[in-house]
């Protein structure tokens, strides 16, 4: 038997161990140790990689303060996405933030069996009672895609009733291999739904932030950065971002992209849409700071 799991069979329920082997190892003193890590998300075993609901909800719109992202789903997928972010975000005064709330409609058995939509709509009639945000985000789980509840409609119903920017994400954890496909669905609807909605006034040099997720606090150091040397940061996708100053950045002048992975077709999405120019950046450690600063103020310089 393969040394790595000599001895781990007896720890691990059969289902779980056969799919995840290769992903286990016991760490032998002086032997290297390694493990499979490329694989597909399997939903509901604990997996080496994050789901597509976790890169939608957790990654892409999880950092937004100023938007109630809701999961309709259990209770689980909600915690994870939540309390194991270390995205920060500071508001201004007298603005709201919602960082610090796990917002769930915490999914039982009667919901999966009868259904989850009204418990869906009974959950942001209490979000808007209590919290009264401009914006809600719905993003689905595994169970709600097998079970067929219609976001969609319950977020079309909670735009006409409140009149507030409402949309859903069919990002169930199993769709697509990782988390990567849930960045494109949550990217595909902030651009279809949000970027171009706002008409804020910009100034000269006017940039965007893309793939910027202020994990750690890093954008405040960025932002605290670009400002003290005149430019007007329009907009982050999404750390210590808002929903209200996204909907403007199809005015900013260029994007800056810092998370290639992540949003690179956004940049592209942007160009042919509003005509806007997109650099990759990289603001990791003082030289390529200097780097990237040296790359893209020639552009800015060309346009303004
Ligand atoms: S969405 Fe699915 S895969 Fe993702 S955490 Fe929830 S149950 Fe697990």
């Amino acid at each position: 038997m393969d040394k790595r799991i000599d001895g781990l069979l007896d720890k691990y329920p059969a289902a779980v161990f056969k799919n995840r082997k290769q992903h286990l190892a016991e760490i032998m003193e002086g032997e290297p140790t390694t493990i499979s890590a490329n694989t597909r998300t399997i939903p509901g075993i604990i997996t080496n990689r994050g789901c597509c609901y976790a890169g939608c909800k957790g990654v892409v719109l999880g950092p937004l303060r100023d938007a109630v992202v809701l999961t309709h789903g259990p209770i689980g997928c909600g915690y994870y996405t939540w309390g194991t972010r270390r995205n920060k975000g500071k508001s201004e005064p007298g603005e709201k933030n919602f960082l610090s709330y796990c917002f769930s409609t915490d999914l039982q058995e009667g919901d999966i069996v009868f259904g989850g939509e009204k418990k869906l709509r009974r959950a942001i009639e209490d979000i808007m009672d209590i919290f009264s945000p401009s914006t809600i985000f719905i993003c689905s789980t595994c169970p709600v895609g097998l079970i067929g509840d219609d976001i969609h409609a319950v977020a079309r119903w909670a735009k006409e009733t409140w009149g507030i920017t409402c949309v859903a994400f069919s990002c169930e954890g199993y769709k697509g291999v990782s988390q990567s496909g849930g960045h494109h669905i949550a990217n595909n609807g902030l651009i279809t739904h949000v970027i171009g909605t706002g008409d804020k006034a910009v100034g000269k040099y006017a940039i965007n932030l893309l793939g910027e997720y202020n994990i750690g606090g890093d954008s405040f150091e960025i932002e605290r950065l670009l400002k003290g040397i005149g430019y007007d940061i329009v907009s982050v996708m999404t750390g210590n971002g808002t929903v209200e100053a996204m909907a403007s950045a199809h005015k900013a002048q260029l994007n800056l992209v810092q998370c290639h992975r992540s949003i690179n077709y956004i940049g592209e999405m942007m160009k042919e849409k509003y005509g806007t120019d997109w650099l990759k950046v990289n603001f990791i450690g003082v030289r390529s700071t200097i780097k990237s600063l040296r790359m893209w103020q020639n552009t800015l310089a060309i346009r303004n």
